[in-house]
């Protein structure tokens, strides 16, 4: 496959005490071989990455991007290397049932690394609400399609809001937890509006579960209360529970953020939930989902962490990624900061100031350049 060397470049990968740190890369049979400071290696296709910063590939943990559903599903690269993202997970669009053709019609065909958040219900999110009937969902299926599959599959996805579970409530996140437990993996769980509540939710879900949409405005159905964050959710999250943010079109809030951030109550994760009716706006894409996590006061460096080192720690990759070392996967995003003024939206039309522009010039999956510009 041959060598690929990344020169001049600031690496930015806070995991590794990365910071800024001016560096070259060598990339070998699409692993990274070695980092240091001026790298020769006349055998190389070499990038020259003055001026620009390298970090690990970003990683979008919320896509929808399965064909067979016309309403949500995106073309995997359009969203992933074509937007400077080198994987994507597909967030539950497909079950254990559809597993196999999204597979063989995206994961195989895609130039980005794709995985599936699978849904537990056996359609995933082909027929909704999804899980309001017993007869939806099978644990034994998907625990064998797991089995047979697991290289493909890094998450557990469930819905937990009154379009899912209609009168079961809670009962089928509980159900789905456990067997998340059962088989290893984090249980990956929607919110929105009741039922079930809220508190509910969060008292089901235990270590390395992940809560998405906790940013969102609904507040009949809230992580806030009186202009703290719950207890609920701190407790959660002093248990280990996981919080992303999976903007969506109706999920992400600059006003939730405003009384939260500020609090310490940080995203563990940002991701974005790109589908159909979202990727020619609010969202767009997972840059200007990180752009407007700095309006909002999180550092660069932070931010990267959030769609690289963090995604990579907390769902089961079955590859070596998110992070800038050795033996690790050769997937970098490369971009520059632009400075100006920026006008942003979020899924309730509220707008933020911000004065930085993320700019991919370079998306590199296993040592290849997929995206130049
Ligand atoms: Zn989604």
């Amino acid at each position: 496959m041959g060598k690929l060397l990344l020169k001049n470049g600031y690496l930015i990968d806070k995991s590794e005490r990365l910071v800024r740190y001016k560096a070259d890369v060598l990339v070998e049979d699409g692993y990274i071989r070695k980092i240091a400071e001026g790298i020769e290696d006349k055998d190389a296709e070499v990038v020259d990455c003055t001026g620009l910063y390298v970090a690990p590939g970003f990683i979008d943990i919320h896509t929808h991007i399965f064909k067979r559903s016309k309403s949500l599903g995106v073309d995997a690269d359009r969203v992933g290397v074509e937007s400077g993202v080198t994987t994507v997970c597909d967030a539950g669009t497909a079950g254990p049932e559809t597993l196999q053709e999204f597979i063989d019609t995206v994961i195989k065909p895609s130039r980005t690394r794709v995985f599936s958040g699978m849904h537990f219900s056996k359609r995933g999110l082909e027929i909704t609400p999804e899980a309001d009937d017993e007869s939806k969902y099978d644990f034994d299926l998907a625990e064998r399609v797991y089995e047979e599959n697991k290289k493909y599959i890094c998450a557990i996805k469930a819905r937990a809001s009154n379009t899912t579970v209609g009168e079961l409530g809670i009962k089928p996140i509980q159900q789905a937890e456990a067997f998340a437990r059962k088989i290893g993996l984090p249980l990956y769980v929607h919110i929105g509006r009741a039922l079930p509540y809220i508190e509910e939710v969060l008292d089901t879900l235990g270590e390395g579960d992940m809560i998405t949409h906790t940013f969102h405005g609904k507040e009949s159905n809230w992580i806030l209360k009186d202009g703290r964050v719950k207890q609920e959710a701190l407790r959660a999250r002093a248990r280990g529970v996981l919080f992303d943010v999976g903007h969506g079109e109706a999920s992400f809030s600059f006003k939730t953020a405003k009384i939260a951030f500020p609090q310490g109550f940080l995203p563990d994760t940002v991701s974005t939930d790109l589908h159909a009716r979202n990727i020619d706006g609010p969202v767009y894409s997972l840059t200007l989902t990180m752009d407007k996590m700095m309006a909002l006061g999180i550092t660069l460096e932070d931010v990267v962490e959030m769609v690289t080192a963090r995604p990579a720690q907390y769902f089961k990759f079955s590859v070596p990624i998110g992070k800038i070392k050795e033996g690790y996967c050769g997937d970098f995003t490369i971009f520059e900061v632009e400075n100006g003024e920026y006008e942003y939206l979020d899924s309730d039309k509220n707008e933020l100031k911000g004065t930085t522009r993320i700019v991919v010039h370079y998306a590199i999956v296993n040592g290849k350049v997929e995206l130049k510009k």
